[in-house]
């Protein structure tokens, strides 16, 4: 059993300032992360909204913020947590991962999230070969074929723009009657002649034998369905519709909303004293990179607060 004052758990951009909080604060902390550091700036391609940096790609800016905790004095351990649990009367967290098992007097629930899927018939089918959740990742397979992008908000409007690099040409299947990105999103798609905006339209079903070769949609309003057609493999789906939250692993310590998200106050404090959550994984109205990192560094100067605070 491994022992610090502070636990985090994931270095996407929540969790990466949190370490660089708590390390400027002198805290014992680890920060442990299952995947790569960054988290979803990974699946980013261009960043152009984080302020006093104009443009860079999301595994630079991962790269920066990783070296720039390390430079502090960071401690990472690259581990998977399976479950967190409280013991009240010690007022200790045990977080248990697959590699280790790690005691801590606070912990930084910093797990953002994974994307949630559309909901259409064979979705799961063609996950992997005609069905995406990353463009950076995939786009480069598109090259010169059709792409369809579901959903109207900021990611599903930027990715779409992305995806016109590389593909013929882009649909934008968006269920309601609008989108609900930033007005100069809005402006790029609408202005990009490769992108067609389908309003109040649903996937209802992708249908092939290797590959999707047909699409099945509907009109949310009439109800009316339309079938097209392509030739296997001409032809992908891209879904952007937003995060299931990672807060399985502490659920029974915090209070969620109806989608799982965790309910803080400002201070990013939890219904457990001591527990922090940070980014996307928590009810927030604006889930982007200079959010995730504000949180983060809230809840290690919370966490920083409680640990002055508690009798060792
Ligand atoms: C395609 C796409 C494009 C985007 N574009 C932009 C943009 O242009 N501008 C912008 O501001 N925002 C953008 N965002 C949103 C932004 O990336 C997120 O809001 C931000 O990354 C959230 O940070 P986070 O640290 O809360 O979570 P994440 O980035 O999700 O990081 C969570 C980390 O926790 C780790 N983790 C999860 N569970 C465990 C576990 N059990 N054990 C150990 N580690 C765990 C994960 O591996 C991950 O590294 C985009 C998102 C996507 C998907």
């Amino acid at each position: 059993m491994r022992s610090s004052d502070l636990v985090i758990v994931g270095a996407g951009p929540a969790g990466l300032a949190a370490s660089i909080y708590a390390d400027r604060a002198a805290i014992d902390c680890l920060t442990i992360e299952q995947g790569t550091f960054g988290g979803q700036l990974g699946l980013t391609d261009l960043i152009d909204n984080y302020p006093g940096v104009e443009e860079v790609t999301g595994y630079e800016l991962a790269e920066k913020m990783h070296a720039h905790a390390e430079h502090l004095g960071a401690r990472f351990e690259l581990d998977g947590v399976e479950s967190i649990s409280w013991d009240a009367e010690r007022r200790r967290f045990t977080t248990l991962g697959y590699a280790e098992s790690y005691e801590s007097k606070a912990l930084i629930i910093a797990t953002g999230g994974t994307p949630r899927p559309a909901g259409f018939a064979g979705e799961d089918t063609f996950r992997g070969h005609g069905v995406s959740y990353c463009a950076t990742c995939d786009g480069m397979f598109y090259k010169d074929k059709l792409c369809y992008v579901v959903g109207g908000g900021n990611t599903a409007c930027e990715e779409a723009e992305f995806l016109t690099r590389f593909a013929s040409k882009v649909i934008l299947v968006v269920r309601k009657d609008h989108l609900r990105a930033q007005p100069t999103l809005i402006a790029k798609v609408m202005e990009n002649p490769k992108i067609e905006v389908r309003l109040t339209t649903r996937i209802l079903s992708l249908e092939g034998a290797m590959m999707p070769e047909r699409i099945v949609l509907e009109d949310t309003v009439t109800g009316e369905t339309t079938e097209e057609a392509y030739e296997p493999g001409s032809f992908g789906v891209f879904v952007f519709i937003g995060n299931i939250p990672a807060s399985e692993i502490v659920r029974t310590l915090v209070d969620v909303n109806e989608f799982g998200e965790i309910r803080t106050n400002e201070a990013m404090e939890t219904a457990t004293p001591g527990l922090f959550a940070a980014g996307d994984v928590r009810e927030k109205p604006l889930r982007q990179i200079v959010t995730a990192v504000a949180d983060g560094a809230i809840a290690a100067t919370s966490a920083a607060l409680y640990l002055g605070a508690i009798v060792i």
